[in-house]
Parts: structure tokens; C-alpha cells; sequence
């Protein structure tokens, strides 16, 4: 069965999301001990992490939840809050970028195959990453976490999308850097699967992929 369609996970497979997080988290803890939390950089920053891995690293109330246990006057607390919130989305907007050959490669393959998106990621936020990394007009179709209520390695994301571009899995090629839930997702309904080892952050599985990029680049020779 020739190959109709590329599927990408977002985060980490065509955006350097693991860069933004840290990046946009030092900004914020620099920001928090410069207006007074009696802490160092160091430890705050580790602490945001700590949380990310508790709560889920899309969670909205991370500089709350650091500052909080310091039991501090109201407004000395809401000042270095909302001076967390600045620094991390001023940093937002200079650190949050697609991995450098991802536009000039879309373009490519745009010509000759379908694209789209199968993201956990809520809509809002999904969409506001696309935008901002100009990466909004390259694909078919966005699946994101609020049209099947379902995360991957769950079949509804996958399924969804394929009843959108009325295809067979046997037609797709899925992209995605995490092992346990983009390549065991797409395996288990017969998509190919390509690991993009190269933004590969957690997760050992024992799901193997039928194709390992060190680099996005490599994409292209699994599709010649
Ligand atoms: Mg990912």
C-alpha cells in the first residue's frame, strides 16, 4: 500500500519543547528570587520541574504551587507570581521554535502526501505553538486532545484522524518521540512508525519502531 499520509506528534517531534520548558523556567525562577522569594535559582527552577512531573507539564498553576509554601505577605506573593508569569511568557516568545529543518522539509513533502497533527496537547494550547512557531498553514488536519477526551497510546486520537483523511493505517506513516505512547499508538493500528529520537525525552518501551530518526532530516529517507 503506497504511503497517502505523514501524521507528526507536536511537541518534541516538530517543536523543541523540552528547550522552551527549561528555558522559560530559568527565566521564571530568575524572576521569582529577583523580587524577593528567599530561595536561590537553582532550587526554584528544580522545583518547578518536580512539579511538571506532578501535575503534568501543561499545568497552570506551577509558580502558585513554588511560591505557596513560602507563606508570604499577599501582595509580596502576587507580585513575584505575576513576575514569574512575564518572565516566562516573555521568554515564551524568543525560545519557542520548530527544529530547524522542519519548515523547509513540511514544504516538501506537503507536495506529495497529506500531514497532520496528533497531539495531546489541549487545542488552545496546540494551536498557539503552531502559530507562533509559523507553523499553521502546513497540515491537513490537527487532532488535539479535546476532540477524543483520550490521550495516546489510546486508538481514538489515531482513529479519528484516520476517518478525517479517510484512510487505512496501512497508508500512514506515524512521527512521534515518545516510544510508550506515539509508537505503541500507531503500531498497535497498523500505521508505520517513525521515533524521533532526537527529541526522545522519557519513556523506554518495548514497542519497537520501524524507524528511528537521529535527526528530523532522516525523514526523508524513510519516505523515498
Ligand atoms: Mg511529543
Amino acid at each position: 500500500m503506497p504511503l497517502k499520509a505523514i501524521l507528526f506528534d507536536l511537541d518534541n517531534t516538530l517543536i523543541d519543547f523540552m528547550k522552551f520548558k527549561k528555558e522559560t523556567s530559568k527565566a521564571a525562577a530568575k524572576a521569582m528570587i529577583f523580587h524577593g522569594l528567599p530561595s536561590d535559582e537553582k532550587t526554584i527552577y528544580k522545583r518547578i520541574f518536580q512539579i511538571y512531573d506532578e501535575y503534568g507539564i501543561e499545568y497552570q498553576k506551577t509558580f502558585f504551587r513554588v511560591i505557596t509554601p513560602f507563606k508570604l505577605e499577599i501582595n509580596k506573593a502576587e507580585r513575584i507570581q505575576q513576575a514569574a508569569i512575564l518572565a516566562y511568557l516573555k521568554k515564551k516568545f524568543s525560545v519557542l521554535k520548530p527544529y530547524a529543518s522542519v519548515k523547509p522539509i513540511l514544504r516538501r513533502l506537503r507536495k506529495k502526501y497529506k500531514l497532520a497533527i496528533v497531539t495531546d496537547a489541549p487545542r488552545n494550547k496546540a494551536w498557539q505553538r503552531l502559530v507562533l512557531c509559523g507553523l499553521e498553514d502546513y497540515f491537513d488536519l490537527v487532532i488535539t486532545y479535546n476532540d477524543t477526551k483520550e490521550k495516546k497510546p489510546s486508538s481514538k486520537p489515531f482513529k479519528k484522524a484516520l476517518s478525517s483523511l479517510k484512510l487505512k493505517p496501512s497508508e500512514i506513516l506515524f512521527i512521534g518521540d515518545n516510544p510508550g505512547r506515539d509508537v505503541k499508538g500507531a503500531k498497535s493500528l497498523g500505521m508505520k512508525t517513525a521515533l524521533a529520537f532526537y527529541g526522545l525525552t522519557r519513556g523506554k518501551s518495548r514497542v519497537k519502531p520501524d524507524y528511528i530518526l537521529k535527526r528530523f532530516e532522516d525523514i526523508l529517507k524513510v519516505v523515498k
